[in-house]
């Protein structure tokens, strides 16, 4: 599998073990190598890393991808998020997969698939 880089700006100056390679006499602190990575989406090795990148580029990102200059509104069109019944047993008929508006408290059904569709939703765009 390939090994990806953290993208952490900093992340070669922290001092740790693992950073640690090279050969003797010439060993230098480097960038952590992974295959993948639990923090920023499987991009930074550490919260550190992923918060020294959000310090640096953050502001640029924003203006880059739009940054919000006015307040958003949660309605009923929109207020449709996915639920699901962790108290759910086989022998029950009923889904246990539904949509809740956060508005009126309105429950719909959900079959398993639509529940796990990432692109379903009830909400306007
Ligand atoms: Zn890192």
């Amino acid at each position: 599998m390939a090994l990806k880089y953290c993208q952490g700006p900093k992340c070669h100056t922290y001092t740790t073990q693992d950073r640690l390679k090279g050969i003797k006499g010439s060993k230098t602190f480097q960038t952590r190598r992974r295959s993948s990575f639990y923090y920023g989406n499987d991009n930074f090795c550490s919260l550190n890393c992923q918060n020294d990148w959000f310090d640096k580029h953050g502001d640029q990102a924003i203006n880059h991808f739009g940054r919000t200059t006015e307040v958003k509104h949660l309605t009923e069109e929109n207020a449709w998020v996915k639920d699901y019944d962790y108290n759910y047993r086989d022998d029950n008929p009923k889904s246990n997969y539904r949509s809740v508006n956060k508005i009126t408290k309105e429950q719909r059904p959900l079959t398993e698939s639509q529940y796990d569709d990432s692109t379903y939703t009830l909400n306007e765009r």
